[in-house]
């Protein structure tokens, strides 16, 4: 959106500790205003003064292997928009005059199918800090995928269990599928248990994947340890740097 008076929202925020507004969704909802599956306001600050991205819908029922369920939410995402729209421009300080610059295209999907790898990571992993001697990178990131039916419910960080290592290794073999050869799956397809895919899909550790998975398709003569050889040569991190 663009044309956000800026000083008006941080203001506002910062005199109310009105994070994500939490209070003013609650106030909305009990008036039957807000009637959305989630219940907190996520706005990014784009470089350009008054122009920011609004993270907040997310749609609930969607299948994404199906066409039609995509289809049909982008319609209703597309919708919703407008309906968010004229909410926050009634009740959120700062959007009064704001205007929708865009709409992403297609709606971004969390989640699809998962691959039965050679190995698959598992929650106890991530409580336990196992280390893979094929690890090709890591990813630095917490747990963020929510119950898909309460969007904004983030069911690992309420029952609040514990990652053990800042720094999670992402092991080669769960990119590879058990029975189909000359394939490699990195990004969200990886073999990993549900709620290991919510610290591991995000683009960063997306990328440390596909780079190894590029190198190994292009060099497959490569055994494990002269692939992380190769990607350590490319500057990728591959081992635990000193003091993790
Ligand atoms: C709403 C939302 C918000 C997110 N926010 C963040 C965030 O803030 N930070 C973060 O790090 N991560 C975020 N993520 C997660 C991250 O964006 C994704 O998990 C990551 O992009 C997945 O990468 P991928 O390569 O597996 O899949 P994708 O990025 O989906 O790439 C798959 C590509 O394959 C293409 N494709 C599909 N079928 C075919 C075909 N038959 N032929 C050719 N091409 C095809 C698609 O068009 C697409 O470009 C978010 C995800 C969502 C949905």
């Amino acid at each position: 959106m663009e044309g956000v008076d800026e000083a008006a929202l941080s203001g506002y925020i910062n005199e109310h500790h009105a994070n994500r507004m939490l209070a003013e969704i609650r106030r909305l909802t009990e008036r039957g205003i807000w009637k959305f599956p989630y219940d907190r306001f996520i706005c990014v600050r784009m470089p350009e003064e008054g122009v920011f991205l609004i993270n907040t819908s997310r749609l609930t029922g969607v299948n994404g292997l199906d066409g039609r369920s995509v289809s049909d939410a982008t319609v209703r995402g597309r919708r919703e928009s407008f309906e968010l729209l004229e909410l926050m421009r009634k009740h959120f300080p700062g959007f009064r005059h704001a205007k929708l610059r865009c709409i992403a295209a297609l709606p971004g999907i969390r989640e699809t199918r998962r691959i039965d790898g050679k190995f698959t990571m598992t929650v106890r992993d991530l409580r336990e800090g196992t280390r893979f001697a094929d690890t090709i990178g890591f990813c630095c990131y917490g747990w963020d995928l929510p119950d898909p039916n309460r969007p904004s419910y983030q069911p690992m960080t309420e029952q609040k269990i514990a990652i053990r290592n800042d720094l999670i290794p992402l092991p080669f073999r769960i990119m590879q599928p058990q029975k189909i050869a000359n394939l490699l799956c990195p990004g969200r397809a990886v073999s990993v248990e549900r709620d290991v895919l919510g610290p591991v899909r995000v683009m960063a550790s997306c990328m440390a994947m596909g780079e190894a998975a590029g190198t190994a398709a292009a060099r497959p003569e490569l055994s494990v340890e002269a692939l992380r050889e190769a990607l350590r040569g490319r500057g990728c991190i591959v081992d635990v740097p000193a003091g993790h």
